[in-house]
C-alpha cells in the first residue's frame, strides 16, 4: 500500500499540527501522545516517508534504521525512566490495531506497566 502523505503524523512532521516536542534530530521527532496511557508515553517516529515497520525496515537507510532507534533510546533517558525501566511497542496493521499510517514507536515508563499483553 503507498504511503499516505495525509495522515496525522506526516502533518505534524510538517508543522500543519502542533506537538508537543520531547526530542528532535535528523532522523527522528518525539512528542508526547495525545491521550497518555501512562505517565510516560511518548510516540516515537521517523522522518522519513513509512507507513510501518514493515516499511521501514524494507525501505530506509543503515542510518536512518540506527537513528530512529538511538532516539527511542534517547527518550527514554530525556524522559527519566531508563534506570526503573520502559516498554517500547509499534503497532503494525489491521491485527496490531494500528491506527495512524505512519511508523511510530510507543515509549511507556513512570509506573510498573504490568504483563506485555491484554486477553482481548
Ligand atoms: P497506534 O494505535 O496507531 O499505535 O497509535 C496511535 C497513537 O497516536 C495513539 O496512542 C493516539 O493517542 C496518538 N495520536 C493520534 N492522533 C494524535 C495527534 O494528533 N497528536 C498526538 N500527539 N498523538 C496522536
Amino acid at each position: 500500500m503507498a504511503y499516505d502523505p495525509g495522515n496525522i503524523f506526516a502533518r505534524i512532521l510538517r508543522g500543519e499540527i502542533p506537538c508537543k516536542t520531547v526530542y528532535e534530530d535528523a532522523f527522528a521527532l518525539a512528542f508526547h501522545d495525545i491521550h497518555p496511557q501512562a505517565p510516560v508515553h511518548v510516540l516515537v517516529i521517523p522522518k522519513g516517508p513509512y507507513e510501518s515497520m514493515d516499511d521501514f525496515t524494507a525501505r530506509a537507510s543503515e542510518a536512518e534504521i540506527a537513528g530512529l532507534f538511538r532516539a527511542v533510546a534517547k527518550v527514554a533517558d530525556l524522559t527519566g525512566v531508563t534506570a526503573t525501566g520502559w516498554r517500547m511497542l509499534s503497532n503494525i496493521g489491521e491485527h496490531g490495531h494500528q491506527e495512524v499510517p505512519h511508523l511510530h514507536i510507543h515509549v511507556f515508563g513512570g509506573r510498573p506497566l504490568g504483563r506485555m499483553i491484554g486477553k482481548g
